[in-house]
């Protein structure tokens, strides 16, 4: 008998009706002859809803509270889903994530999952029933309810699957599976039929929000597959694994769009060792996500520092360097939150060259600005200016050659 741990998305699960249809995709699973672990999300756009009333009550909640608010929707499509499998004369038990055991560190929504005992599934599973987990909660080991940032859901179902020791995890969303790039945004883009951990890491951690990234993380380490596909669907998905030989041979697999950064330079940086340690860890006391860095030395002895964080931690940021500037020597600061990052994939572009002077060349020939670059093995990003993101993306696309035929 095999286990194997199913994660549907919030939009798997919109409403009674969809409920109903993945009740009877988790009860044909289980027919199979399989042990089944469901992970599931708050229904439809119940997370952002939440996020919504919060606001208009509070502009700055504490995260403690907006962790016990938003835990509240993953336990109403739990208990539904349950519901939904006795209804069909099947059992079927729900957990929240602290009932099982997930705990977490104490960063309240964005905390990392630390350990999972999962002895109440185990001995559900072994009682011959359906297991249903809340996802995106954990619990800190003092009992405090925490949250594993937007779509984490994904983090809960491939952390189970690997506690469990599942065959693989397979993540039902709204889509075909991954994709060259995000279909709403390129309609041409084609489902890919096997991938890497770390393409579709890049892709997570750059914009891609199919899959969580930390997800992709925690597969890699232990090597577990995953098949992401559609919950409508009886078609085969994206299977991401570990690497082959062959897997080489495609050089650019997908372009990602982040839309969610802003940027912020400091300019006239005292040029001198220990200063952007200094910048750099004040914002990581404030638990600021820092993505790209350029510091460019001026003739002056000083040097110009951007980088770039989330939107919704831009105040944050401004605001601990604003505090810190004299102490750090810094002269002017300035941000910039209309900028798109655009960036393209592939574990081939370790053995080709040419990568990106194609890619700038598709930039300048649409006459697009290139405000920032960063590149690893695999991965080429530029930031260029907000309102040209999207038109940036679909050209690099099609340059590659990623397009339907
Ligand atoms: P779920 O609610 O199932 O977790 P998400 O909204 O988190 O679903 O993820 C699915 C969405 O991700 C798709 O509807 C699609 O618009 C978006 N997306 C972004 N990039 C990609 C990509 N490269 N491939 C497929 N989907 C993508
Ligand atoms: N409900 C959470 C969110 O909307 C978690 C998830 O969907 O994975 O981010
Ligand atoms: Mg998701």
């Amino acid at each position: 008998m095999s286990l194997i741990v199913q994660k549907y998305g919030g939009s798997s699960v919109a409403n009674a009706e969809k409920v109903m249809r993945v009740a009877e995709r988790i009860v044909k699973t289980k027919k199979k002859g399989n042990k089944v672990v469901v992970v599931v999300s708050a229904m439809g756009d119940m997370t952002d809803d939440l996020i919504t009333l919060a606001d208009q009550i509070n502009k700055d909640p504490e995260g403690r509270e907006m962790d016990m608010l938003l835990a509240t929707g993953e336990q109403v499509s739990i208990s539904i889903l349950a519901m939904a499998i006795h209804k069909l004369g099947h059992e079927a038990v729900s957990f929240t994530g602290p009932q099982v055991g997930i705990t977490t560190d104490t960063f309240h929504s964005k905390a990392r999952i630390q350990n999972i005992s999962p002895r109440r599934i185990q001995k559900a599973l072994a009682a011959g029933k359906i297991v249903i987990v809340a996802g995106f909660q954990g619990q800190t080991p003092e009992g405090e309810i925490t949250t594993l940032g937007r779509g984490g859901s994904d983090l809960t179902a491939v952390a189970l699957a690997v506690a469990l020791k599942a065959k693989h995890c397979e993540i039902y969303t709204d889509v075909d599976g991954i994709y060259t790039a995000d279909p709403r945004v390129i309609p041409e883009a084609k489902k890919i039929d096997v991938a890497t951990y770390d393409e579709i890491l890049e892709l997570a951690s750059l914009g891609a929000k199919v899959m969580h990234s930390r997800s992709i993380e925690v597969a890699k380490k232990f090597n577990m597959p995953i098949w992401v596909c559609n919950s409508r669907k009886e078609i085969k998905g994206t299977l991401i694994t570990k690497e082959n030989k062959k897997m080489e041979e495609v050089v650019v697999s997908g372009v990602a769009l982040a839309e969610d950064e802003a940027k912020i330079t400091l300019f006239r940086v005292a040029d001198r060792p220990g200063v952007a340690a200094k910048v750099f860890q004040i914002l990581a006391d404030a638990n600021v996500n820092v993505d790209m860095i350029i510091q460019n030395k001026t003739r002056t002895h000083s040097t110009d520092i951007s980088f770039t964080v989330f939107k919704n931690e831009l105040q944050k940021a401004l605001k601990v360097v604003k505090t810190n500037a004299k102490k750090l020597g810094v002269g002017e600061i300035t941000s910039d939150s209309n900028i798109a990052k655009v960036s393209i994939v592939g574990i081939g572009m370790r053995s080709h060259s040419g990568i990106a002077s194609k890619m700038f060349s598709v930039l300048a020939k649409h006459r697009i600005n290139i405000e920032m670059i960063s590149t690893s093995e695999i991965k080429i990003s530029v930031v260029v200016a907000g309102d040209k993101g999207k038109l940036a993306a679909k050209a690099i696309h099609k340059a590659f050659g990623l397009g339907k035929k």
